[in-house]
């Protein structure tokens, strides 16, 4: 058979980029591009056709079997439509992103969260099916596959850990609460704890904070242990609810790799210290990075396309 007869298309709409990726038979990636997002609910319609034919090109201009699509905000499933995805210009009444795409494309679009397909992406890579992906991004939010079945909730709002508040005493949060776990554990929180303008000497802020704490700078090691420590909450807020058999940590501030998870795994077992029970979970050894050399989210958006 030949591959691209089974050839499916991701992609992953971000604020600033568009990712696309053709994936084939077994997922794997043939195929990827990248467009700047045009803002506003035509601009991201756009911008997602180009991407489309760009890779359309790359098979010869064989049409693949379905495209799925990841994007952040809220998404209603039944009309495959978007709202709230306000880094992208979207944000008056709901798009009808499917039917929009469809009527260009001539095939399938399934439309979904982008965490939500960034999980599916790390259920692929890993072929782990009881996995929870926390996206550390600008805000903190997570996706569930639990028995290999993703859970979205009533609502769709299953996963949203960043809205735990975890301290009466906190900083009020966008959603307007006080003291939300992504008040300290998202990279708005890290930015704003450690500003520092991105260079491409010391990279974004996650990068600068960890360097100058590895360096030995007191006041960086507060600051990364204490949104280290944000992080284990979460961790620990999620094994404690659905006890995963792992969670990978993905989004923008995961980049940081290896010293990420020694950072949260060395909260985890502080936190443990005290308490045997805890210590008996192990979680510290759950934690894993998602892979920084694959488009995990568009990846994710392409099986669940061809699902
Ligand atoms: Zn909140």
């Amino acid at each position: 058979m030949n591959p691209l007869d089974a050839a499916a298309i991701g992609l992953d709409i971000g604020a600033t980029k568009t990712l696309g990726v053709l994936v084939d038979a077994e997922g794997r990636v043939l195929e990827q591009v990248r467009e700047a997002t045009e803002p506003g609910p035509d601009g991201v319609v756009r911008t997602a056709e180009l991407v489309v034919q760009h890779l359309s090109a790359a098979t010869d201009g064989a049409l693949p079997t379905s495209v799925g699509l990841g994007i952040p905000g809220l998404v209603d499933l039944e009309r495959g439509a978007v709202k709230h995805a306000v880094n992208l210009g979207v944000d008056g009444d709901w798009v009808p992103l499917r039917a929009e795409l469809e009527a260009r494309l001539g095939v399938p679009v399934a439309v979904e969260n982008d965490v939500n397909v960034a999980t599916l992406g790390a259920v692929a890579l890993s072929g782990i099916r009881d996995l929870v992906y926390l996206s550390i991004g600008t805000g903190l939010a997570a996706g569930l596959v639990l028995d290999g079945t993703l859970r979205r909730g009533a609502t769709g709002a299953a996963g949203e850990i960043g809205h735990v508040p975890v301290d009466p005493l906190g900083a009020v949060c966008q959603c307007g609460q006080r003291g939300c776990l992504e008040t300290v554990a998202s990279g708005r929180a890290l930015a704003e704890a450690w500003p520092s303008a991105p260079d491409a000497q010391s990279g974004p802020p996650a990068q600068a904070l960890f360097a100058a704490a590895a360096a030995g700078d007191q006041r960086a090691v507060e600051v990364r242990d204490r949104f280290a420590a944000g992080v284990a909450d979460a961790v620990r807020t999620l094994c404690l609810t659905v006890d995963p058999a792992t969670i990978v940590l993905g989004g923008g501030v995961s980049h940081l790799g290896a010293p990420l998870v020694a950072a949260v795994s060395d909260a985890l077992r502080a936190q443990a210290a005290s308490s045997p029970f805890l210590a008996s979970l192990d979680l510290a050894a759950r934690i894993r990075v998602v892979p920084d050399d694959q488009p995990v989210a568009a990846i994710g958006a392409a099986l669940l396309g061809r699902a």
